[in-house]
């Protein structure tokens, strides 16, 4: 028997007529790639929406069809999110950070018919616009006044765009598992993937972020995603802050410690998101500048191991630090650390210990460890294993790529190696990739470099594991500085001394200038592993 209960499809634009119907008059601040900051409301937001929808469709724009944006995070972007989806086209936002030959391979695998983008942008799609032939219009996010001489094909300044439109026009109907939203994954090996989300995926995932131990902001809150659209689907943020009411603060394209701060403080922010490098550099303003910031209650992080320095760093300032772990085949929500019974009360190393992990999944993501043949491993927090998950907004498969990607009960490997405890906090020991094999046994790369940036002079710290005749691989430490510090070898090795098992400890540190980074902020080690693949240990010359 089947329930009695209505139909109603699981569309991404019914977030954004939610929030234009109960929250029209809440504002969406964005600092413009122009410079100023510009405000609307929701209610607007909504109304440009259907002006982009209604010009998709006079274009030509079909359900189905793929409509790119390279954009920062402005209210003119997330227009454009909602009014290409509310069509049924599919929203696939490009990733400028990605080297050029990059972009055009993936805009060509995508086949994007239309190109929405910055004026920051301009003269990079100038440079790859002949290899793009699928492109036939690229839409300038800017007005008549700042609009540039260009030789992109048809170029138009979004606002005139949009004021052909009269915004009498409906959203198009369609099923709730139609694709609404594409993302390629950077692919640090091998080519990019494309990750297709559809619009019922969204939703779920929406209602999942907006859990309360999760992103859970509600509409007396303000959220600042410096997390861009283009990362991994916004987190979801750009869906489940509207479906809550809550006020959004959009960076642009000021991206660095001063820039983040004056926003968080001037729109008195209660809830941020974003990669460890972003908090780092926030972080250490605050410290030079002698900074506070009381509004702000909450600072999730993730897309990289967030170190125990930075949770003690943000609890002594009052904030909640919420470590997420995910990915973009996930939406990308997978865990988020909160304290739960019976660590509710935990204060000091002891909650650092809980918080440290990236959390627990919450309703809609299934988890699993096992090892190379399949076998699920016990949650003890000790045993490592293969990290795989399930649910209803994890992919099945990639975008024209015809390979199964999900285990005989249909699980997702996410290439992560991982440890389950009993409470079904999980906590991340390595990408699988970068897992340090030593004399049979496995020592975390993770573990290492967050034990090393605690060290006061430790800007950032990674780890490689390097070819050694007796072990295979061994640990080693590459550091980059605080600005202006001085440290020995000896220096970061003593500090790490007694803090780890002795057989884990880093064979050498080399020091650095820079780290090196993905397009989405991880540690580069594929470039480590190069600039250092000529390095022996000195013990094991000997
Ligand atoms: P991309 O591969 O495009 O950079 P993703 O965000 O999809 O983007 O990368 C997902 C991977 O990032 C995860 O599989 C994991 O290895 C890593 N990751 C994400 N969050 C964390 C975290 N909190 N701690 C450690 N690793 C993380």
């Amino acid at each position: 028997m089947l329930g009695l209960m209505q139909n109603w499809p699981l569309l991404c634009h019914r977030i954004i007529d939610h929030a234009a119907a109960i929250h029209g008059q809440q504002e969406v601040v964005t600092r413009s790639v122009e410079g100023p900051i510009h405000r609307t409301t929701y209610a607007a937001i909504r109304g440009n929406a259907l002006k982009v929808g209604q010009q998709l469709d006079r274009h030509g724009i079909k359900i189905g069809d793929r409509v790119a944006t390279i954009a920062w995070n402005t209210w003119r972007h997330l227009e454009a999110w909602y009014g290409i989806m509310g069509i049924g086209a599919v929203c696939h936002t490009v990733n400028p950070r990605l080297f050029p030959d990059q972009i055009v391979w993936i805009v060509n695998h995508a086949q994007d018919r239309i190109m929405m983008t910055d004026l920051t942008f301009v003269p990079l799609l100038e440079k790859i616009a002949d290899k793009m032939p699928s492109v036939e219009r690229y839409i300038v996010f800017t007005d008549r006044a700042h609009m540039p001489q260009t030789t992109l094909k048809n170029a138009i300044a979004y606002e005139d765009w949009i004021a052909e439109a009269d915004g009498d026009f409906r959203w198009k109907e369609f099923d709730e598992n139609t694709a609404a939203a594409m993302c390629y994954t950077s692919g640090t090996t091998g080519d990019p993937k494309g990750v297709l989300y559809s619009h019922r995926s969204n939703v779920l995932h929406a209602m999942m972020a907006n859990n309360p131990d999760a992103l859970g902001t509600r509409a007396k809150d303000t959220m600042l995603p410096v997390v861009p659209l283009f990362h991994a689907n916004s987190w979801g943020i750009a869906f489940s802050a509207p479906s809550m009411g809550t006020k959004l603060v959009m960076p642009g394209p000021k991206l660095d410690g001063a820039s983040v701060y004056e926003l968080l403080s001037t729109e008195k922010v209660t809830y941020s998101a974003g990669v460890p490098t972003v908090w780092l550099m926030l972080l250490q303003y605050m410290a030079t500048e002698k900074k506070t910031l009381p509004d702000l209650k909450v600072v999730v992080c993730g897309g990289s191991a967030m170190p125990r320095s930075m949770i003690k760093a943000f609890m002594d300032m009052g904030v909640e630090p919420r470590h997420a772990w995910g990915m973009t085949e996930m939406s990308p929500l997978g865990t988020v650390g909160a304290l739960k019974p019976p660590f509710a009360n935990l204060t000091g190393e002891a909650a650092l210990d809980v918080l440290q992990t990236q959390g627990y999944p919450p309703f809609g993501v299934q988890m699993k460890i096992t090892d190379d043949a399949g076998k699920p491993q016990p949650w003890d927090a000790k045993t490592f294993g293969r990290l795989k998950v399930s649910g209803p907004s994890i992919s099945k498969a990639y975008y024209r790529l015809d390979a199964n990607i999900l285990d005989e009960d249909g699980f997702f490997d996410t290439g992560d190696v991982a440890t389950m405890d009993p409470y079904g906090y999980m906590r991340i020991t390595d990408r699988s990739k970068d897992v340090i094999k030593s004399g049979g046994e496995w020592i975390s790369s993770i573990d290492l470099e967050n034990l090393a940036v605690g060290h006061p002079k430790v800007l950032e710290a990674a780890v490689i594991g390097v070819q050694h005749p007796k072990w295979d691989e061994r640990p080693l430490l590459i550091v980059q500085l605080k600005p202006d510090q001085q440290a020995t070898r000896e220096d970061i090795l003593q500090y790490m001394d007694g803090k780890i098992a002795k057989w884990w400890m880093p064979d050498d540190v080399q020091f650095v200038d820079s780290i090196p980074h993905t397009a989405t902020g991880k540690i580069l080690k594929i470039a480590l592993r190069e600039q250092f693949k000529d390095y022996r240990f000195p013990t094991a010359a000997a």
